[in-house]
């Protein structure tokens, strides 16, 4: 639903040839004293004709140091038709290593000399014995598990993979005798390979000989008629192309031989880790979200805010589809600003509103060109020229610039926000502050476990930290409460009552809030009361033996009520079971894993719909968002109980088999830090773009009603948007691509606002540009978020195969197009993707994708839902987990270790590691590990002594102790959700869990190594390439 007065424009428009350009709305960087009239609003605002301007936090003193002229003056050049005149931020020159190891000359004479090659090649071929060699010999035929059944035969038996440097590989279709293989039992590539009974390997990936990849979904690709080879220097090569199998089979490939993500993010981290990043140059591609950066909004949104799958999008439609390389942009409006960073400026035009285009709305943004003397503005979004407001004239300076461009946000900033005004609100009303209504579950199991009383023990302290406006005395939220089972009961919570009052409905199916006055009350007004009521609960329901529970209606009373006080919100539920109590949407247990692995499979994520695809229409209208915290012990079909929460811009979190011992601590801290996080209700976001292409399709916790307004009953810093574009005519080098997101949301003291991120990009008709500007942890997130929605339509074959298939044609694409001839035998990978297939096979091994009957449906469903709301950030310790040693950590260091890469070659026997992916971390102990330092961090003397699965860590007064604890409360603060820490001993069953987020092996559950990941995209590339 959308909300009126705020979508009163005039169909989107776009197709105008030929925008205003954008170097002219920067220019010469004004003396220094004028831009720095914003480090003090005092003076620089202290009467602003037609707004005012104030930074929302208290200190406004962040402002960034004025600009560098140099620095500035350089951009004007740079905004131009030479996008490749500043350094490339991810260098691809050939005097860069390709992974970071041989120089350069020695990696050119390896594409040229055979011996290296021959010797890796050897190296190679050795590995792949090696690592079938332990495996039991078993023909295709028998051993492939049930869930790859339908795979094809393995491809290298028609399409040999290996030839000899210099030698052609064999044509198309012609058998590679199983003799070359000497003594292999099983083919050669990993990926090809029957699995063995440990590890799945994955066959799902048949080769299309001849026929386009375009799959199912995404872009539908153009065949392999690629343009011919242009002079690129990008030397990414990787010594593959292994030849015959008969190498000394106790040789292994040295796996440092392959591009490693560690490499990669230390290599960042050295280069860019520490400095400013200003935001003032057009496609900048920015610091990688490991590194760690401080951001000057010098006219373009910080990377927090927004990232992109690349900053160079190519100039035609044809040549995005020839690459197949997504352009994205994954925008997270909240994004949590470093108190070292400036928060944003919110710009009041009163009651005038603020500035936009007259055509495509767009709102004024340092991209827009003022001509005329001042008076007229040209949209850098759609060419339309606007009259500027008499109250908002100025003056242009000799440059053509305005005389006021740095004393306004919304002229010179990249991020900033407006206040809105009544044409902004529902039915023109000045909005309410929203409410929080917590809805607790007093089911048998939660009153068993302790969870209830665990809960309400909680909120007596935590609703004293209920989030409130900047400035405010009190937060403005209003909290209520319900209790349910079957049944619902509601409390009137008056602060003039002396006790509370309980109100029950037992008519589930059509539900109504049996009282207004008393049920959202102010938590400070009402204190008394509130934990007078939070003290009986427990009690009330503590000799229950109801089991049985409702679900759907639960989340319509909050809805009701919400509605009656016209507010937006949140409800909190705290649920455990599925719902089977006779109402509306009642569920039955739905979980088959026998439709693993067949056409089916995709049907265990598909929700429910009726009921639940209502109240997500109802909540999305009434700005009601839904958090869910699931305690299950069984199948709750999280797949459809999770549906609302995942388009209301709500969280899911999950405690199996929850104990307050065991996982208390873990979920008091999500529920804290979900409660006091920086969040905005009913809001509609809508992103513009620059002519020649626009936004096509959206990925999050969000609703889309139509196929622009991105609407999001709450939005808080942790939920990010994925915004995919697509062409619709020719994109000037000269113009660039420009986006704007606007989201119009209601601040928790119920303020309506515009948040405002403008990115500008480059725009190049050189592949070789777009390749160089590549962002690989975008990338991911782009391909995560959209091979999960594709698993509710497709076959999970078929999702991997596109991913598969997509992969090997970027990188084919490049080769073709962009690398120096070499040996066909060469993996040539681009410097900013050389890391991309190590996370494309993780993705490959996600729970959701891997398709394993071993799964947990309803772990299968969240971990969806989650990938769903990530940022880049996120996606990427997901998909390639932190594996840092601690057995000879420095305890005197501030730093966190050097993080190793994520394999099981890397863990030692006299070793200590710790593994976060950002949703679980783990303690790995070896056996051979040091007695002090276990003594030092448990209290206890040897290895032996530690119990098995531990999960709680003694602070001890020693260097050591204190270390860890600092390591782990540094990583636990960069992350979203809280984690369990699981302690791990070497051999021990919990080691299995452990041993799954080692995303450079083999998968547990299916799913190839790296290395063999690796030679297997290799292959499909040279096939494309001939
Ligand atoms: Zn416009």
């Amino acid at each position: 639903m959308s909300q009126q007065g705020y979508v009163a424009t005039p169909p989107y428009s776009q197709a105008q040839a030929g925008m205003g350009g954008y170097a002219a709305g920067f220019g010469n960087p004004p003396p220094q004293s004028h831009y720095g009239a914003y480090g003090s609003p005092a003076q620089g605002y202290s009467a602003p004709p037609t707004g005012v301007l104030k930074p929302p936090a208290s200190s406004p003193s962040g402002m960034p140091p004025p600009p560098v002229s140099s620095q500035y003056g350089t951009n004007i050049q740079q905004n131009g038709a030479h996008p490749h005149s500043f350094p490339p931020p991810v260098s691809s020159s050939p005097s860069m290593s390709p992974y970071g190891q041989p120089p350069p000359s020695a990696f050119h004479s390896m594409a040229q000399a055979p011996p290296p090659t021959q010797q890796l090649t050897n190296q190679m071929s050795a590995m792949n014995i090696a690592g079938y060699g332990q495996r039991p010999v078993q023909s295709p035929s028998n051993s492939a598990p049930q869930h790859f059944q339908t795979s094809p035969p393995p491809p290298v038996m028609g399409h040999p993979p290996l030839s000899p440097p210099g030698q052609q590989p064999s044509p198309l279709g012609s058998p590679q005798p199983m003799a070359t293989m000497g003594s292999m039992p099983a083919p050669a590539m990993g990926m090809s390979g029957p699995p063995g009974p440990v590890g799945h390997q994955p066959q799902g990936y048949p080769q299309q000989p001849g026929s386009p990849m375009g799959g199912p979904y995404g872009a539908q690709m153009a065949g392999p008629q690629m343009a011919g080879p242009q002079t690129g220097t990008f030397p990414g090569g990787f010594p593959g192309g292994p030849a015959q199998m008969a190498g000394p089979p106790q040789k292994k490939l040295d796996p440092d031989s392959i591009p490693s993500t560690t490499q990669m993010i230390e290599d960042d981290q050295a280069k860019r880790g520490g400095q400013v990043y200003v935001t003032n140059i057009r496609g900048q591609v920015p610091p990688l979200v490991t590194t760690n950066f401080t951001v000057q909004d010098q006219g373009n949104a910080s990377p927090r805010f927004m990232r992109c799958t690349t900053y160079s999008f190519p100039c035609t439609a044809d040549l995005a589809k020839q690459c197949k390389v997504p352009l994205a942009a994954i925008i997270k409006p909240f994004a949590t600003v470093p108190k070292n960073e400036t928060p944003l400026y919110i710009v009041n035009h009163g009651e005038t509103g603020p500035i936009r285009c007259n055509r495509c709305k767009a709102y004024m943004c340092p991209y827009m060109q003022f001509i005329d003397g001042g008076r007229r503005f040209q949209c850098s979004f759609c060419s339309c020229v606007n009259e500027v407001p008499v109250h908002y004239f100025q003056h242009l300076d000799h440059m053509g610039r305005r005389m006021d461009l740095y004393e306004r946000p919304e002229l010179s900033l990249g991020s900033y926000e407006f206040s809105a005004t009544l044409d902004y609100c529902k039915n023109n009303k000045p909005p309410n502050p929203p409410a929080y209504i917590f809805m607790i579950d007093v089911s048998y199991n939660n009153i068993k476990s302790g969870l209830v009383r665990l809960i309400c023990e909680e909120l007596k302290t935590l609703l004293d930290r209920l989030p409130k406006e900047e400035g405010a005395e009190s937060s403005s939220i209003k909290v209520g409460f319900v209790t349910y089972n079957k049944i619902l009961h509601f409390y009137n919570v008056k602060s003039a009552l002396a006790q509370p009052q309980m109100m029950v409905v037992s008519d589930t199916a059509e539900m109504f809030v049996p009282l207004l006055d008393g049920f959202l009350v102010n938590f400070q007004e009402s204190r008394a009361v509130i934990n007078n009521l939070l003290d009986q609960i427990p009690d009330m329901f503590a000799d229950t033996n109801e089991s049985e529970t409702v679900f759907a209606p639960v989340i319509q009373a909050g809805v009701e009520a919400l509605k009656a006080a016209e507010c937006s919100g949140k409800l909190f539920i705290f649920h455990s079971s599925i719902p089977t109590a006779e109402a509306p949407g009642k569920l039955k247990n739905r979980d088959d894993r026998k439709l693993v692995g067949t056409e089916k499979e995709k049907t265990l994520f598909q929700p429910q719909r009726g009921v639940y695809e209502q109240l997500t229409k109802d909540c999305v209208a009434q700005g009601c968002c839904v958090d869910l915290f699931l305690f299950p012990n069984q199948y709750v079909d999280i797949a459809t109980i999770g549906d609302v929460p995942s388009h209301t811009g709500g969280s899911i979190y999950k405690y199996s088999n929850f104990q307050v011992e065991v996982n208390g601590q873990q979920f008091l801290s999500d529920l804290r830090r979900d409660v006091e996080k920086s969040i905005g209700f009913d809001a509609i976001m809508r992103v513009r773009t620059g002519t020649g292409f626009r936004a096509t399709d959206f990925f999050g916790a969000v609703y889309m009603n139509n196929t622009t307004d991105v609407e999001m009953a709450a939005v808080d810093c942790d939920k990010a948007v994925t915004v995919e574009f697509k062409h619709d005519d020719t994109l000037s080098e000269e113009s660039g691509a420009v986006m704007q997101c606007a989201l119009l949301y209601t601040t928790i003291g119920g303020q309506r606002r515009l948040r405002i991120h403008n990115l500008s990009l480059n725009c190049s008709s050189q592949l070789s540009e777009l390749y160089k500007s590549c962002e690989t942890d975008a990338l991911i997130n782009f391909f995560a978020k959209s091979a999960y929605r594709a698993m509710l339509n497709q076959p999970m074959k078929t999702v991997r195969e596109i991913l598969v298939n997509q992969t090997a044609h970027m990188l084919a694409c490049y080769r073709k197009n962009c690398a120096s001839p070499s040996a066909v035998s060469q993996l040539i990978l681009p410097d900013a993707m050389k890391v991309f297939p190590v996370y494309m096979n993780s993705l490959l091994k996600t729970p959701a994708l891997v398709g394993s009957t071993e799964l947990s449906t309803d772990d299968r469903a969240f971990h969806r839902f989650m990938v769903n709301a990530m940022g880049v950030e996120e996606t990427q310790v997901l998909l390639y987990p932190r594996l840092i040693p601690l057995h000879n950590m420095d305890v005197s260091s501030e730093s966190l270790p050097a993080a190793v890469r994520c394999s099981e070659e890397r863990l030692s026997e006299s070793g200590m590691f710790l593994l976060e992916n950002g949703l679980s971390m783990f303690l790995w102990l070896g056996q051979a590990c040091s007695p002090d330092l276990i003594q030092n961090l448990f209290n206890v003397p040897s290895f032996g002594h530690l119990p098995t699965e531990g999960t709680s860590l003694p602070v001890l007064d020693n260097s050591h102790s204190r270390k860890l604890h600092s390591i782990i409360s540094r990583i636990s603060q960069q992350r979203a959700a809280s984690m369990k820490l699981l302690i791990v001993k070497q051999k021990d069953r919990a080691e299995m869990l452990f041993r799954q987020l080692l995303v450079e092996d083999k998968g547990l559950h299916g799913g190839a190594s790296y290395m063999d990941f690796l030679c297997y995209v290799h292959r499909e590339i040279r096939q494309l390439l001939t």
